[in-house]
């Protein structure tokens, strides 16, 4: 199967070994990860294994890629252990709402409370 990764993005880079990371779960598809700069004490990154730049590129080209993302951030929350206690997953879509890596992740943030809105 054909991953189409770009060489200058860094999370197509740690899909190839390239970066390092600390990986929590492999999916067919999907990578788990730490954030590098944690926001809560569990604080996670999913993302497909193939480049898509964002949440809205992923819903226009393959919705059940999507899916897949939230099932397996289901089961990250489930081994971290924030499953009982809620978790929040973040699609940061376009630089305005704070998206810095145009590679297509959710963060699953968890292990602490959660205000809302988010501000
Ligand atoms: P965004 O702002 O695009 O929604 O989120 C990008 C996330 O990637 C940030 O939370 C940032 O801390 C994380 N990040 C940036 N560079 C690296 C890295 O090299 N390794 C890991 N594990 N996370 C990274
Ligand atoms: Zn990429």
């Amino acid at each position: 199967r054909c991953v189409m990764a770009q060489d200058d993005c860094l999370f197509c880079k740690i899909v190839k070994g390239e970066v390092p990371a600390e990986i929590v779960r492999e999916g067919e598809r999907t990578l788990a990860f730490r954030d590098i700069n944690p926001q809560a004490p569990t604080h996670v990154l999913v993302i497909p294994r193939e480049h898509v730049r964002d949440a809205a590129s992923a819903a226009a080209a393959d919705a059940g890629l999507v899916d897949e993302i939230v099932r397996e951030a289901r089961a990250v929350a489930e081994s971290e252990g924030v499953a009982e206690t809620g978790y929040r997953l973040v699609f940061n879509t376009g630089s305005g709402a704070g998206q810095t890596v145009f590679h297509l992740h959710a963060h699953l943030l968890g292990g602490r409370g959660l205000n809302w809105p988010p501000g």
